[in-house]
């Protein structure tokens, strides 16, 4: 676990959601500018190896994740009132919290980077969600900080 490096970037995207259950406003259907700041947590990082990942590969990464998110409404798809309301839409099958949407994140990005690094990398994706200047959720995933079964089979299921 020695030799730690990371690296990080910043997202932004635009999305509506709402929280059926939530007992305040956030059960109002409303949008958020997402700000969102993904990083490569990187052990036994060689300065042979040179670089954590190259940026412009992270940039590629996060930004094809996000598209389908970007401006879309998302929903857990129980809203009856929503889900066939005629625009963009991504149904996840859980609920649309920052929590849930920064570890759906964590997960994608950790397989594609896994994809690049190769098998013998050793890794996690650290990932801050801000929906409001004040508010952030953060997930980390990873070899230090796998998912239980259940969730993994939620996040797996996501269709985008
Ligand atoms: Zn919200």
């Amino acid at each position: 676990m020695g030799n730690l490096a990371a690296i990080e970037s910043k997202f932004t995207f635009e999305m509506s959601h709402l929280l059926h259950w939530h007992e305040g406003q956030c059960s109002n259907l409303h949008g958020h500018t997402y700000v969102m700041y993904v990083e490569v947590e990187r052990f036994n990082y060689s300065l042979h190896d040179r670089i954590v990942l190259d940026f412009k590969d992270l940039k590629s990464i996060v930004e094809e994740l996000i598209e389908p998110f970007d401006h879309a409404l998302t929903l857990e798809g129980v809203e009856t009132a929503y889900v066939d309301l005629p625009t963009k839409k991504v149904l996840l099958g859980f609920s649309p919290s920052a929590e849930n949407m920064a570890m759906l994140f964590a997960t994608r990005v950790y397989s594609a980077v896994a994809g690049k690094l190769g098998k013998s990398a050793e890794f996690n994706i650290r990932v801050k969600l801000f929906e409001t200047q004040r508010n952030c959720a953060k997930t980390a995933y990873g070899v230090d900080y796998p998912y239980d079964e259940e969730t993994m089979k939620l996040l797996e299921a996501v269709n985008v």
